[in-house]
Protein backbone atom coordinates (compact mmCIF):
# COMPACT_ATOMS: atom_id res chain seq x y z
CA UNK A 1 0.00 0.00 0.00
CA UNK A 2 2.07 3.63 -1.06
CA UNK A 3 -0.78 5.88 -1.95
CA UNK A 4 2.53 8.52 -1.95
CA UNK A 5 2.93 7.76 -5.70
CA UNK A 6 -1.01 9.35 -5.99
CA UNK A 7 -0.07 12.33 -3.92
CA UNK A 8 0.38 15.83 -4.57
CA UNK A 9 3.64 16.85 -4.27
CA UNK A 10 4.95 20.87 -4.00
CA UNK A 11 7.27 22.25 -6.53
CA UNK A 12 9.17 25.59 -5.34
CA UNK A 13 10.71 27.01 -8.60
CA UNK A 14 9.05 29.96 -9.82
CA UNK A 15 5.56 30.46 -9.21
CA UNK A 16 2.42 32.73 -11.20
CA UNK A 17 1.02 35.39 -9.39
CA UNK A 18 -2.18 34.35 -7.88
CA UNK A 19 -1.71 30.65 -8.23
CA UNK A 20 0.84 28.34 -7.10
CA UNK A 21 1.98 25.12 -8.60
CA UNK A 22 1.48 21.75 -7.53
CA UNK A 23 3.03 18.04 -8.66
CA UNK A 24 0.62 15.36 -9.73
CA UNK A 25 2.42 12.21 -9.46
CA UNK A 26 1.15 8.69 -10.65
CA UNK A 27 2.97 5.57 -11.11
CA UNK A 28 3.41 4.26 -14.78
CA UNK A 29 3.57 1.13 -16.04
CA UNK A 30 6.03 1.66 -19.50
CA UNK A 31 6.46 -2.21 -21.41
CA UNK A 32 9.47 -3.62 -22.05
CA UNK A 33 10.35 -1.14 -25.46
CA UNK A 34 9.26 1.62 -23.58
CA UNK A 35 11.30 1.25 -20.96
CA UNK A 36 14.80 1.23 -23.38
CA UNK A 37 13.72 4.26 -25.17
CA UNK A 38 12.86 5.64 -21.58
CA UNK A 39 16.52 4.38 -20.62
CA UNK A 40 17.75 5.91 -23.89
CA UNK A 41 16.36 9.15 -22.65
CA UNK A 42 17.81 9.44 -19.44
CA UNK A 43 21.31 8.91 -20.81
CA UNK A 44 20.73 11.08 -23.67
CA UNK A 45 19.46 14.06 -20.89
CA UNK A 46 22.77 13.24 -18.78
CA UNK A 47 25.05 13.02 -21.55
CA UNK A 48 23.95 16.81 -22.68
CA UNK A 49 23.80 18.32 -18.81
CA UNK A 50 27.37 16.26 -18.39
CA UNK A 51 28.67 17.97 -21.75
CA UNK A 52 26.65 21.82 -20.34
CA UNK A 53 28.41 21.41 -16.86
CA UNK A 54 31.92 20.24 -18.64
CA UNK A 55 31.87 23.37 -20.91
CA UNK A 56 30.74 25.69 -18.00
CA UNK A 57 33.79 24.55 -15.75
CA UNK A 58 35.73 24.93 -18.32
CA UNK A 59 35.05 28.55 -18.93
CA UNK A 60 35.20 28.97 -15.59
CA UNK A 61 38.47 27.75 -15.36
CA UNK A 62 39.73 29.82 -18.78
CA UNK A 63 38.46 32.76 -17.02
CA UNK A 64 35.55 33.11 -19.58
CA UNK A 65 32.29 34.13 -19.48
CA UNK A 66 29.92 31.09 -20.07
CA UNK A 67 27.88 30.60 -23.31
CA UNK A 68 24.73 31.85 -22.82
CA UNK A 69 21.20 29.94 -23.24
CA UNK A 70 20.75 30.78 -26.88
CA UNK A 71 24.44 29.80 -27.18
CA UNK A 72 24.56 26.87 -25.56
CA UNK A 73 21.06 25.39 -27.50
CA UNK A 74 22.46 25.83 -30.51
CA UNK A 75 25.47 23.85 -29.63
CA UNK A 76 23.31 21.22 -28.70
CA UNK A 77 21.51 21.34 -31.77
CA UNK A 78 24.78 21.53 -34.25
CA UNK A 79 26.17 18.47 -32.16
CA UNK A 80 23.67 16.50 -33.26
CA UNK A 81 24.99 16.73 -37.05
CA UNK A 82 28.45 15.25 -35.52
CA UNK A 83 29.14 11.20 -35.52
CA UNK A 84 30.06 11.57 -31.56
CA UNK A 85 26.63 12.67 -30.87
CA UNK A 86 24.34 11.99 -33.47
CA UNK A 87 22.51 9.14 -31.61
CA UNK A 88 20.97 12.68 -29.93
CA UNK A 89 18.78 12.89 -32.43
CA UNK A 90 16.92 9.67 -31.49
CA UNK A 91 15.17 11.60 -28.23
CA UNK A 92 12.51 14.36 -28.05
CA UNK A 93 14.67 17.49 -28.95
CA UNK A 94 12.34 19.29 -25.64
CA UNK A 95 13.81 16.79 -23.35
CA UNK A 96 17.69 17.69 -24.08
CA UNK A 97 16.37 21.46 -23.75
CA UNK A 98 14.80 20.65 -20.31
CA UNK A 99 18.38 19.03 -19.59
CA UNK A 100 20.38 22.15 -20.13
CA UNK A 101 17.76 24.34 -18.08
CA UNK A 102 17.97 22.16 -15.38
CA UNK A 103 21.57 22.81 -15.24
CA UNK A 104 20.45 26.40 -15.52
CA UNK A 105 18.12 25.97 -12.60
CA UNK A 106 21.56 24.09 -10.51
CA UNK A 107 23.49 26.75 -11.02
CA UNK A 108 20.67 29.47 -10.09
CA UNK A 109 20.17 27.51 -6.33
CA UNK A 110 23.54 26.95 -5.66
CA UNK A 111 24.39 30.69 -6.28
CA UNK A 112 21.23 32.31 -4.45
CA UNK A 113 22.08 29.14 -1.59
CA UNK A 114 25.67 31.19 -1.22
CA UNK A 115 24.43 34.68 -1.16
CA UNK A 116 21.24 33.50 1.35
CA UNK A 117 18.72 34.69 -0.79
CA UNK A 118 17.44 30.57 -1.06
CA UNK A 119 16.54 29.34 2.24
CA UNK A 120 16.44 25.57 3.94
CA UNK A 121 19.38 23.38 3.28
CA UNK A 122 22.71 24.44 1.32
CA UNK A 123 22.57 23.58 -1.63
CA UNK A 124 26.19 22.70 -3.83
CA UNK A 125 27.95 23.02 -6.76
CA UNK A 126 26.39 21.27 -9.53
CA UNK A 127 27.59 17.82 -10.05
CA UNK A 128 28.05 15.62 -12.92
CA UNK A 129 24.97 13.11 -13.80
CA UNK A 130 26.03 9.53 -13.30
CA UNK A 131 24.17 6.58 -14.74
CA UNK A 132 24.66 5.00 -11.26
CA UNK A 133 22.53 7.63 -9.53
CA UNK A 134 19.45 6.11 -8.00
CA UNK A 135 17.01 8.68 -9.58
CA UNK A 136 16.65 9.42 -13.67
CA UNK A 137 14.32 12.21 -14.74
CA UNK A 138 13.35 13.80 -17.65
CA UNK A 139 11.01 16.39 -18.41
CA UNK A 140 8.89 17.01 -21.35
CA UNK A 141 6.99 20.56 -21.53
CA UNK A 142 3.87 21.54 -23.22
CA UNK A 143 6.19 22.35 -26.73
CA UNK A 144 7.04 18.64 -26.45
CA UNK A 145 3.41 17.75 -27.26
CA UNK A 146 2.96 15.31 -24.61
CA UNK A 147 -0.52 13.99 -23.98
CA UNK A 148 -3.05 12.66 -21.84
CA UNK A 149 -5.20 10.01 -24.21
CA UNK A 150 -8.78 9.41 -23.65
CA UNK A 151 -7.66 5.84 -23.08
CA UNK A 152 -6.10 6.59 -20.22
CA UNK A 153 -2.55 6.52 -21.72
CA UNK A 154 0.21 9.15 -21.48
CA UNK A 155 1.66 9.78 -25.03
CA UNK A 156 5.66 10.77 -24.63
CA UNK A 157 7.05 11.67 -27.60
CA UNK A 158 9.59 9.15 -29.18
CA UNK A 159 8.51 6.92 -25.91
CA UNK A 160 5.11 5.36 -26.83
CA UNK A 161 1.69 5.40 -25.20
CA UNK A 162 2.54 4.55 -21.67
CA UNK A 163 0.28 3.02 -19.14
CA UNK A 164 -0.41 5.14 -16.17
CA UNK A 165 -2.69 4.35 -12.38
CA UNK A 166 -4.61 7.32 -12.42
CA UNK A 167 -5.40 7.35 -8.56
CA UNK A 168 -6.74 10.55 -8.77
CA UNK A 169 -8.04 13.65 -11.11
CA UNK A 170 -5.50 16.14 -12.61
CA UNK A 171 -7.74 18.85 -11.47
CA UNK A 172 -6.61 20.95 -14.98
CA UNK A 173 -4.27 20.51 -18.05
CA UNK A 174 -0.36 19.93 -17.02
CA UNK A 175 2.20 22.68 -18.26
CA UNK A 176 5.02 19.52 -17.97
CA UNK A 177 5.67 16.66 -17.09
CA UNK A 178 8.49 14.79 -15.73
CA UNK A 179 9.60 10.66 -15.99
CA UNK A 180 11.31 9.57 -13.09
CA UNK A 181 12.57 6.07 -12.33
CA UNK A 182 13.10 5.42 -8.79
CA UNK A 183 16.03 3.19 -6.89
CA UNK A 184 13.76 0.71 -6.71
CA UNK A 185 13.27 0.54 -10.42
CA UNK A 186 9.47 1.91 -10.63
CA UNK A 187 8.66 4.71 -12.69
CA UNK A 188 6.18 7.88 -11.63
CA UNK A 189 4.79 10.82 -14.37
CA UNK A 190 4.73 14.15 -11.89
CA UNK A 191 2.68 16.59 -13.79
CA UNK A 192 3.18 20.45 -13.30
CA UNK A 193 -0.48 21.95 -12.71
CA UNK A 194 -1.35 25.79 -11.77
CA UNK A 195 -3.86 25.99 -9.40
CA UNK A 196 -5.89 28.48 -7.91
CA UNK A 197 -5.52 28.88 -4.00
CA UNK A 198 -8.66 27.63 -2.39
CA UNK A 199 -8.44 29.69 1.11
CA UNK A 200 -10.59 27.62 4.06
CA UNK A 201 -13.05 29.50 6.28
CA UNK A 202 -10.89 31.40 8.81
CA UNK A 203 -10.45 30.19 11.99
CA UNK A 204 -8.94 31.75 15.48
CA UNK A 205 -6.79 29.16 16.15
CA UNK A 206 -2.91 29.48 15.49
CA UNK A 207 -0.06 26.83 15.95
CA UNK A 208 3.48 26.64 17.12
CA UNK A 209 5.67 23.56 16.35
CA UNK A 210 8.75 22.57 18.14
CA UNK A 211 11.11 19.56 16.42
CA UNK A 212 10.78 17.22 19.42
CA UNK A 213 13.61 14.92 20.74
CA UNK A 214 11.17 11.80 21.22
CA UNK A 215 8.56 12.74 18.92
CA UNK A 216 8.64 14.11 15.11
CA UNK A 217 6.92 17.43 16.41
CA UNK A 218 5.24 18.81 19.26
CA UNK A 219 2.83 21.13 19.08
CA UNK A 220 2.62 24.44 21.97
CA UNK A 221 -1.04 22.76 23.18
CA UNK A 222 0.55 20.20 24.23
CA UNK A 223 0.13 17.58 21.42
CA UNK A 224 3.39 14.92 20.97
CA UNK A 225 3.31 13.47 17.56
CA UNK A 226 5.38 10.38 16.80
CA UNK A 227 5.74 8.29 13.67
CA UNK A 228 2.96 5.97 12.49
CA UNK A 229 4.04 2.37 13.43
CA UNK A 230 3.83 1.62 9.89
CA UNK A 231 6.66 3.58 9.64
CA UNK A 232 8.43 2.04 12.16
CA UNK A 233 8.13 -0.89 10.77
CA UNK A 234 9.48 -0.36 7.78
CA UNK A 235 12.52 1.33 9.00
CA UNK A 236 13.29 -1.71 11.18
CA UNK A 237 13.24 -3.13 7.93
CA UNK A 238 15.12 -1.50 6.41
CA UNK A 239 17.96 -1.59 8.91
CA UNK A 240 17.71 -5.88 8.73
CA UNK A 241 17.99 -5.62 4.95
CA UNK A 242 20.89 -3.17 5.17
CA UNK A 243 23.01 -5.26 7.73
CA UNK A 244 21.86 -8.53 5.57
CA UNK A 245 23.70 -6.41 2.28
CA UNK A 246 26.96 -5.73 4.48
CA UNK A 247 27.03 -9.61 5.11
CA UNK A 248 26.77 -10.48 1.28
CA UNK A 249 30.09 -10.88 -0.22
CA UNK A 250 30.86 -8.03 -2.80
CA UNK A 251 29.99 -8.64 -6.43
CA UNK A 252 28.36 -12.09 -6.02
CA UNK A 253 24.90 -12.63 -7.33
CA UNK A 254 23.28 -12.95 -3.68
CA UNK A 255 24.26 -9.48 -2.87
CA UNK A 256 22.80 -8.37 -6.14
CA UNK A 257 19.49 -9.85 -5.03
CA UNK A 258 19.81 -8.02 -2.01
CA UNK A 259 20.63 -4.98 -3.30
CA UNK A 260 17.06 -4.67 -4.68
CA UNK A 261 15.96 -5.48 -1.88
CA UNK A 262 17.39 -2.60 0.09
CA UNK A 263 16.46 -0.16 -2.74
CA UNK A 264 12.86 -1.36 -2.46
CA UNK A 265 12.57 -0.91 1.63
CA UNK A 266 14.33 2.47 1.32
CA UNK A 267 11.34 3.01 -1.13
CA UNK A 268 8.76 1.96 1.14
CA UNK A 269 10.02 3.41 3.90
CA UNK A 270 10.48 7.23 1.87
CA UNK A 271 6.95 6.36 1.01
CA UNK A 272 5.52 5.83 4.19
CA UNK A 273 6.87 8.71 5.45
CA UNK A 274 5.62 10.68 3.02
CA UNK A 275 2.24 9.79 3.07
CA UNK A 276 2.61 10.57 7.52
CA UNK A 277 4.14 14.30 6.71
CA UNK A 278 1.11 14.48 4.27
CA UNK A 279 -1.60 13.75 6.82
CA UNK A 280 -0.24 15.75 9.64
CA UNK A 281 0.53 18.79 7.56
CA UNK A 282 -2.63 18.58 5.86
CA UNK A 283 -4.80 18.70 9.85
CA UNK A 284 -2.72 21.30 10.85
CA UNK A 285 -3.07 23.75 8.50
CA UNK A 286 -7.02 22.77 8.26
CA UNK A 287 -7.18 23.19 11.94
CA UNK A 288 -5.37 26.63 11.96
CA UNK A 289 -4.72 30.34 10.84
CA UNK A 290 -1.35 30.60 11.03
CA UNK A 291 1.45 27.97 11.50
CA UNK A 292 4.93 28.86 12.95
CA UNK A 293 7.60 26.15 12.63
CA UNK A 294 11.23 26.22 14.11
CA UNK A 295 13.76 26.23 10.38
CA UNK A 296 16.23 23.73 11.83
CA UNK A 297 18.23 24.19 7.87
CA UNK A 298 20.96 26.63 8.98
CA UNK A 299 24.21 26.19 8.71
CA UNK A 300 25.95 24.79 11.62
CA UNK A 301 23.03 22.57 12.84
CA UNK A 302 23.79 20.40 9.81
CA UNK A 303 26.84 18.31 11.89
CA UNK A 304 25.37 17.89 15.01
CA UNK A 305 23.48 14.17 16.31
CA UNK A 306 20.12 16.04 16.66
CA UNK A 307 20.24 17.59 13.25
CA UNK A 308 21.04 14.36 11.90
CA UNK A 309 18.07 12.20 13.37
CA UNK A 310 15.55 15.44 12.50
CA UNK A 311 16.99 15.79 9.06
CA UNK A 312 16.30 11.85 8.86
CA UNK A 313 12.98 12.53 10.29
CA UNK A 314 12.56 14.84 7.18
CA UNK A 315 11.79 17.89 8.72
CA UNK A 316 12.28 20.01 6.08
CA UNK A 317 10.19 17.38 4.13
CA UNK A 318 7.43 18.31 6.42
CA UNK A 319 7.51 21.73 6.53
CA UNK A 320 7.82 22.58 2.88
CA UNK A 321 4.25 20.46 2.78
CA UNK A 322 2.85 22.82 5.69
CA UNK A 323 4.58 26.22 3.28
CA UNK A 324 2.49 25.02 -0.17
CA UNK A 325 -0.50 24.02 1.79
CA UNK A 326 -0.31 27.52 4.10
CA UNK A 327 -0.36 29.08 0.41
CA UNK A 328 -3.18 26.76 -1.06
CA UNK A 329 -5.28 26.64 1.61
CA UNK A 330 -4.90 30.81 2.44
CA UNK A 331 -2.93 30.53 5.58
CA UNK A 332 -0.33 32.49 7.47
CA UNK A 333 3.38 30.32 7.65
CA UNK A 334 6.61 31.51 9.53
CA UNK A 335 10.04 30.04 9.64
CA UNK A 336 12.14 31.33 12.97
CA UNK A 337 15.40 30.77 12.93
CA UNK A 338 17.78 28.84 15.02
CA UNK A 339 19.26 31.68 16.61
CA UNK A 340 16.07 31.91 18.72
CA UNK A 341 16.40 30.22 22.07
CA UNK A 342 13.19 28.95 22.27
CA UNK A 343 13.84 26.04 24.93
CA UNK A 344 16.26 28.56 27.47
CA UNK A 345 12.83 31.00 27.65
CA UNK A 346 9.87 30.69 29.90
CA UNK A 347 7.19 31.00 27.62
CA UNK A 348 4.72 31.79 30.57
CA UNK A 349 6.75 35.17 31.88
CA UNK A 350 9.66 35.61 29.25
CA UNK A 351 12.43 35.20 31.67
CA UNK A 352 15.73 34.07 29.80
CA UNK A 353 16.30 30.99 32.26
CA UNK A 354 19.68 30.05 30.71
CA UNK A 355 20.66 27.28 28.38
CA UNK A 356 19.99 23.32 29.39
CA UNK A 357 21.55 20.24 28.20
CA UNK A 358 19.41 18.05 26.03
CA UNK A 359 18.83 15.69 28.74
CA UNK A 360 16.61 18.36 31.40
CA UNK A 361 13.38 17.58 29.72
CA UNK A 362 11.26 19.49 32.81
CA UNK A 363 12.54 22.65 34.02
CA UNK A 364 10.96 24.93 36.52
CA UNK A 365 10.87 28.41 35.95
CA UNK A 366 12.82 30.48 38.69
CA UNK A 367 11.26 33.85 38.22
CA UNK A 368 7.55 32.81 37.83
CA UNK A 369 7.44 29.05 39.57
CA UNK A 370 5.81 27.17 36.27
CA UNK A 371 7.21 23.80 35.62
CA UNK A 372 7.72 23.51 31.57
CA UNK A 373 7.75 20.42 29.53
CA UNK A 374 11.12 21.53 27.45
CA UNK A 375 9.56 20.87 23.99
CA UNK A 376 5.92 22.47 24.86
CA UNK A 377 7.40 25.32 26.27
CA UNK A 378 9.79 25.63 22.81
CA UNK A 379 6.71 25.23 21.21
CA UNK A 380 4.91 28.21 22.83
CA UNK A 381 7.86 30.43 22.03
CA UNK A 382 7.61 29.60 18.37
CA UNK A 383 3.85 30.61 18.41
CA UNK A 384 4.95 33.83 20.25
CA UNK A 385 7.67 34.45 17.93
CA UNK A 386 5.12 33.41 14.50
CA UNK A 387 2.39 36.04 15.90
CA UNK A 388 5.52 38.61 16.64
CA UNK A 389 6.77 38.45 12.79
CA UNK A 390 3.36 39.03 11.67
CA UNK A 391 2.52 41.82 13.68
CA UNK A 392 6.06 43.36 12.45
CA UNK A 393 6.08 42.99 9.19
CA UNK A 394 3.50 40.92 7.05
CA UNK A 395 5.41 38.57 4.67
CA UNK A 396 9.11 39.79 5.47
CA UNK A 397 11.64 37.72 7.59
CA UNK A 398 12.49 40.00 10.14
CA UNK A 399 14.84 39.07 13.06
CA UNK A 400 12.54 39.46 16.58
CA UNK A 401 14.49 40.99 19.39
CA UNK A 402 16.48 38.60 21.18
CA UNK A 403 14.10 38.02 24.50
CA UNK A 404 10.62 35.68 23.40
CA UNK A 405 6.98 37.94 24.21
CA UNK A 406 4.99 35.74 26.47
CA UNK A 407 2.86 33.91 25.08
CA UNK A 408 -0.72 35.81 24.44
CA UNK A 409 1.21 39.12 24.68
CA UNK A 410 3.83 39.20 22.39
CA UNK A 411 4.61 42.31 21.34
CA UNK A 412 3.79 43.53 25.06
CA UNK A 413 6.66 42.36 26.92
CA UNK A 414 10.02 41.94 25.88
CA UNK A 415 13.78 41.54 26.90
CA UNK A 416 11.69 40.70 31.03
CA UNK A 417 15.35 38.80 32.03
ZN1 LIG B 1 8.60 32.06 34.07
Amino acid sequence: MSASANVVEFWPEARYAGEVQLRYAYRLYPTVRQRQALARAFGCARVVYNDALALRKASHKAGERYPGNAEMSARLTASKDTPERAWLGDVSAVVLQQALADLNIAYKNFFESLSGKRKGPNVGLPQFRSRKDTRQAIRFTANARFKVLGNGKLRLPKIGDVEVRWSRELPTEPSSVTVIRDSADRYFASFMVNVTPEPLPETAAECGIDVGLGHFAVLDDGTKVSAPRFLRRVEKKLKRVHRELSRKQKGSRNRQKVRVKVARAHARVADARKDFHHQLSTKIIRENQAVTVEDLAVKGLARTKLAKSVHDAGWSAFTAMLEYKAKFYGRDFHRIGRFEPTSQICSACGVKDGRKPLAVREWRCKKCGIVHDRDVNAAKNILALGRRERLNARGGYVRPPEAVAAAGEAGSRRGAA
